[in-house]
């Protein structure tokens, strides 16, 4: 059979910033690559295909066994607040291959996760478990398809290497694509280690890449904080609208382009509690469920930091320029929160009476401990036949106040149900349903794994019943933990 060669023509645009930003790497080749997953729809829309002769050469630079000639893979440098607490960081076990331009417009980086050691990786192996990579496919593709902005998974190749953690692993590598992997402890490294004029340069590398809209702005640094906060208020509500719980909202684990990113120890709530946390570094809750508006501001807020020497050159009037704008998040944030809980009933606004109808709701199932996700389908389903908490007369008045609220706001029925259907995911990642199709992977065995992230690809069907009901069960969250960087 003739050999052909998979090839990807990528650009290096942020080779060229200053070398201080990044430190070119090779990946360390793996003893036994095996492509497990490839992420055809992704590779569609990415312009990629290969087809079975090229199979070989695409394991082998997907596991970075092979870098093509031409290629300059960097590891990049950025710092962050763990935690609270600002640490130099970088890509400990991530390696950009370069920039691909995408049919549609636009490029995207092409990342390998667990690639091997860098420049950047102190004390860590630079590798990753199967568990962990399959885990950030899953749920990042969930993300995806439940219509939030997220890095996204082209392929899981393994390694046919061990990775010792307490205990030992097979390891593997991601392929990740993402707008881009400029996160907001970029700016905050090129802040506080390096001088204004690179300050400059990477603020304009985000403009031109991220927000072109932005670029004749009067004031351009101010808007790229603008148009930053705007888009991840958006992000972090839409994370509330499904009950996703990031879990490590470190400011290096925000991305500027403000895509979800880093899937570590993250997950979906189940019973409706704004305190829920799965972490099992997050001893004190910093990064619970309903602690993430607050701490999005808080990241905001070092981001505005970094920006104060391109805002003015004199620097008090910079801070009050930045206040002013940061200042501005609690009410910007509050009015899309509850827009979108308003959707979430059904409403497309939402005025005082409504956010009265909502609170009661969620304080309702706040007590009864009721699931997030199914109580607004049960919103649009409950019959007798549904589950005997949705019989209780605090629910059952609940609804019949909705319904009168759908008259009074003379709203149509069909309208109401189809906002709802829009919003409200029928699947979501459950976790004990996550774990089970991890286990079964480390045994071998894909089939559920990819069962499961096809029932996940369409998460606001209706379908005709709630597909893992005996998950809901709120002792399954707290039980439930989750780790980072494993
Ligand atoms: P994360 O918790 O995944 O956001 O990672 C935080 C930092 O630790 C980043 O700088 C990572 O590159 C680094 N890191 C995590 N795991 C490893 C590892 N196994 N080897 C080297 N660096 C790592
Ligand atoms: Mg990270």
């Amino acid at each position: 059979m003739k050999e052909t060669t998979f090839s990807l023509n990528l650009e290096t645009s942020y080779t060229n910033l200053p070398e201080s930003f990044y430190k070119p790497c090779l990946p360390t080749p793996v003893a036994s690559p095996d492509l497990i997953l490839w992420n055809e729809n992704l590779a569609n829309e990415l312009g990629i295909s290969y087809s079975i002769p090229d199979l070989q050469s695409i394991t082998n630079l997907l596991s970075g066994n092979i870098i093509p000639q031409g290629m300059i893979p960097i590891a990049q440098a950025y710092a962050g607040h763990q935690f609270g607490n600002f640490t130099m960081l970088g890509d400990g076990r991530a390696i950009l291959l370069g920039e691909l331009a995408v049919p549609e417009g636009g490029k995207v980086d092409i990342q390998l996760k667990g690639s091997g050691r860098t420049p950047y990786s102190r004390n860590g192996d630079g590798r990753a478990t199967l568990s962990s990579m399959l885990r950030e496919y899953l749920i990042s593709e969930a993300m995806f398809n439940l219509g939030i902005p997220s890095t996204r998974s082209l392929a899981v190749t393994k390694t046919g290497e061990a990775v010792r953690r307490e205990l030992v692993h097979e390891g593997a590598i991601l392929t990740r694509i993402a707008k881009s992997h400029i996160r907001f402890g970029t700016f905050e490294y090129t802040y506080h280690f390096l001088d204004t004029e690179e300050l400059q340069k990477l603020a304009q590398y985000t403009i031109d890449r991220h927000f072109p809209e932005i670029a004749d702005s009067e004031n351009p640094y101010l808007s790229l904080f603008e148009s930053v906060m705007n888009r991840q208020i958006d992000l972090i509500v839409d994370w509330m609208r499904v009950g996703f719980i990031h879990g490590v909202m470190n400011t290096d684990n925000s991305s500027v382009a403000c895509e979800t990113i880093d899937y570590g120890p993250c997950a979906f709530m189940n019973s409706y509690d704004p305190s829920t946390v799965f972490s099992s570094i997050d001893a004190n809750g910093r990064y619970s469920f309903g602690n993430q508006p607050g701490i999005i501001h808080w990241n905001l807020a070092c981001f505005a930091n970094t920006l104060l020497p391109l805002i003015d050159s004199d620097e008090s009037v910079s801070i009050e320029k930045a206040k002013t704008k940061l200042d501005i998040f609690p009410d910007r944030f509050e009015s899309r929160y509850w827009k979108m809980l308003g959707n979430k009933i059904g409403f497309s606004e939402v005025d005082e009476n409504d956010k009265t109808l909502i609170s009661s709701l969620l304080n309702w199932m706040k007590k009864a401990k009721a699931d997030y996700t199914n109580t607004f389908l049960q919103i649009e389903y409950a019959s007798e036949e549904s589950p005997a908490i949705y019989q209780e007369v605090e629910f059952v008045e609940w609804k019949q106040r909705w319904s009168d609220r759908i008259v009074a706001k003379n709203l149509d029925r069909e309208s109401v149900l189809s906002l709802m259907q829009k919003t409200n995911p029928f699947v979501i990642p459950r976790n004990a349903r996550v774990e089970s199709v991890l286990q079964s992977a480390r045994l071998g065995e894909m089939e559920p794994f990819k069962e499961l992230v096809k029932i996940l690809a369409s998460p606001y069907a209706r379908l005709d019943k709630i597909p893992f009901p005996e998950e809901e069960t709120p002792e399954s969250d707290s039980i439930y933990q989750t780790f980072c960087g494993t």
